[in-house]
């Protein structure tokens, strides 16, 4: 595959001269069930696989290690790109019955944002991924459950919180969850795209009717802006007052509110964003913005960054103070801790060979 063509491009010119329903036909394959190849697609016509076969790879990324948790319910998998960069993506097995399964995929390699809290930010920004290369994150798993006898229907969420910043990549992860949403049965919202609160995408998504009705979780961190903007560089001038208006805008475009309702993310650092007036803030905050909910994330190690995880007992004493506003608050259960799969644990070394 040329570096510029993405596989849509290339099934598009390829499928120009073809019937239309050959396009849906196609597509339909790339999420068949138990397909493991562009062969196994028996629908399209010999001579036209042969062809697809030749310009475009059945899976636009590539396996390099999986790694499991010691409890066995996380699998963090490094994925290696055309281009030989690198991704993670990680499988998560819920803890309730009937077991069912939340990936969590990345939209960039590394990250532009630089929360200083986060090891994806270390690495600096390499590059967008396609939506083809999102999408074959989700159609990796599939391949890797079906292989142990699960159904690639038990996959029912899909996180944006892998690495990278969705909201710089706007058109791709757009065509992901659309294209997510048109040909598998995760409904959309059960798809979340966590945001560091990129304004100019955020404005664009509530004019663009091509945008789809998928979860947004926004990753807070603090509720008054000093510190906000120091832990969170990327943070812009008036961007709390901001959020509180584009969250009713928000409901007023998707108008099922609870369905809909807004995550507010909290990574608890244990001295910098867990104190009394950081909880007040905080409790005021997510009763000002329009449903909300609050989600408390404890720390997880990463090296060479000298933070330290709230405690319990401050984690219970903010969530008291949030859920007295009336709003909801949970406590983020980690996983895949030891096997650095959790939250902002994500980071590939391009020169480091695993
Ligand atoms: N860039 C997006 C999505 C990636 S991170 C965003 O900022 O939302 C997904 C979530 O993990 C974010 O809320 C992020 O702030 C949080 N996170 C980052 N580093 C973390 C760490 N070391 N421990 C716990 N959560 C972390």
């Amino acid at each position: 595959m040329s570096a510029q063509q993405t596989r849509t491009e290339i099934l598009k010119n390829l499928l120009e001269q073809e019937p239309a329903y050959r396009q849906k036909q196609v597509l339909l394959g790339l999420f068949q069930e138990h397909a493991r190849a562009w062969d196994d697609i028996k629908t399209i016509p010999h001579a036209l696989r042969e062809q697809i076969k030749e310009q475009t790879p059945w899976l636009t990324v590539q396996e390099v290690k999986t790694f499991a948790s010691h409890d066995g319910r996380t699998v963090k998998a490094i994925l290696e790109l055309h281009d030989t960069l690198r991704i993670e993506t990680v499988l998560m097995k819920n803890s309730r019955q009937p077991v069912r399964y939340t990936i969590c995929v990345s939209s960039q390699v590394g990250c532009a944002m630089r929360c200083s809290f986060c090891a994806t930010g270390k690495m600096g920004l390499k590059r967008n991924l396609t939506a083809d290369e999102i999408i074959d994150q989700y159609r990796y798993w599939c391949a890797y459950l079906e292989t142990q006898g699960v159904l690639r229907a038990d996959i029912t969420n899909i996180v944006f919180m892998g690495m990278g910043e969705p909201m710089q990549n706007y058109e791709a992860v757009r065509e992901t969850c659309n294209t997510i949403l048109d040909y598998t049965k995760i409904g959309p919202t059960r798809v979340v795209v966590s945001t560091v609160g990129v304004k100019h995408a955020l404005e664009k998504l509530l004019k663009d009717p091509a945008w789809p009705p998928v979860r947004i979780a926004l990753s807070l961190h603090n509720a008054i802006e000093t510190t906000r903007k120091s832990i969170v560089p990327s943070h812009a001038h008036g961007f709390l007052e901001f959020f509180v208006d584009w969250s009713k805008q928000y409901h007023t475009k998707f108008p099922q509110r609870r369905r809909h309702h807004l995550s507010l993310e909290y990574v608890l650092l244990s001295g910098v964003n867990d104190g009394v007036k950081d909880t007040q803030a905080l409790a005021l905050y997510a009763a000002k913005v329009s449903d909300a909910r609050v989600n408390l994330i404890y720390w997880n190690p990463v090296q060479q960054i000298a933070f330290h995880r709230s405690l319990k007992d401050a984690a219970l004493a903010i969530q008291k103070k949030v859920k007295e506003k009336g709003v909801i608050c949970t406590i983020r259960d980690t996983q895949g801790q030891d096997i650095d799969a959790a939250c902002g644990q994500l980071i590939v070394q391009n020169s480091v060979k695993v």
